[in-house]
């Protein structure tokens, strides 16, 4: 793992210390593992990979409308670490660990997880209109595998609970942590990846998501819409096509998040309609993803 923008420069073979540190954010620093690096193009300071890893001065920049809850998440919190906030649906933080730290995470200033699992386990069950669960954090791909299982157990308990989701980055950022015991569940289980761009999608992605599939996972992706990164539908069309190809359903681009810190990712909705009619016409209609946008209490269809 690296965590250090002295070792970051020295692999890349750039000089990043006039406009980046590794101490801006002690609670949520510089960490990408090595793997996710070796496809950073070398000596390219505009390299997609490497913006969203990389963190940089002007995250400090106090922009008005960008904070540090922009989806509310307290508001719909009733317990430390679960989220209730669509109808027949409940999210849960499960971990505050990720396998890498994505710049412009609107969760990056709520590093938070459940405390106390049976007031969580005795929320879903007394809620007979719950009948998903999304597993979440953090990554819940970082949790011990036994650890994981014994969640994933308790839930397919419930006899109202119809499939578990989980969202995650290790797959993508992280391919060599998934071993084919990591995700056991007696329920359907759907996984929703988080890939940007397409140069994410390496050999060992492609092995990982194999894997996965022949578990009878259905995989899902989630992108977000980031300027300098992916804000292009040259770029937005390849990705759906790379997924495709490797088996998963391009899902949702999501507009940016206003979290504090990440404004110089945010590409305006105008913008963001702009580039999607463009992914439009170029793309079958199953491989283009639902643009979406969070607002107070709902995911809004752009
Ligand atoms: S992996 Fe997901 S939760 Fe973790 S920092 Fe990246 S976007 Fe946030």
């Amino acid at each position: 793992m690296i965590t250090s923008l002295k070792k970051l420069a020295q692999t890349l073979r750039l000089n990043l210390s006039e406009f980046a540190a590794d101490n801006l954010f002690p609670e949520f620093p510089l960490q990408v593992p090595e793997s996710f690096v070796a496809r950073i193009k070398q000596n390219d300071i505009n390299d997609p990979l490497l913006l969203q890893i990389l963190p940089q001065q002007r995250e400090l920049q106090n922009i008005k409308g960008f904070n540090t809850d922009p989806i509310f998440e307290k508001k719909y919190s009733p317990i430390t670490g679960l989220i209730h906030k669509y109808h027949g649906r409940v999210l849960l933080l499960v971990t505050d660990n990720c396998v890498l730290n994505c710049r412009f995470c609107f969760r990056r200033h709520l590093r938070e997880k459940i405390t106390d699992w049976q007031k969580v386990f005795s929320y879903i069950k007394n809620d007979s209109t719950v009948t998903e669960v999304i597993l979440s954090g953090g990554d819940p791909l970082m949790l011990a595998q036994g650890k994981l299982k014994e969640i994933m157990d308790q839930l397919a308990q419930i006899p109202h609970i119809k499939r578990i989701r989980i969202h995650s980055r290790v797959p993508i950022a992280m391919p060599k942590l998934v071993t084919s015991r990591l995700i056991q569940s007696k329920i359907p289980v759907v996984l929703m990846v988080h890939c940007n761009h397409s140069n994410e999608i390496n050999d060992d992605v492609v092995e990982c998501l194999d894997l996965l599939r022949k578990q009878n996972i259905t995989i899902f992706n989630q992108a977000v819409l980031l300027k300098g990164v992916n804000d292009d539908s040259e770029v937005l069309v390849a990705l759906s096509e790379k997924l495709f190809s490797v088996g998963v359903i391009p899902c949702y681009l999501h507009i940016l998040d206003k979290v504090k810190g990440a404004a110089h990712f945010y590409v305006n909705i105008e913008r963001a309609k702009k580039i999607y009619s463009e992914m439009q016409k170029k793309l079958s209609g199953f491989l283009v993803p639902k643009l979406v946008v969070e607002v107070k209490n709902k995911k809004k269809y752009v």
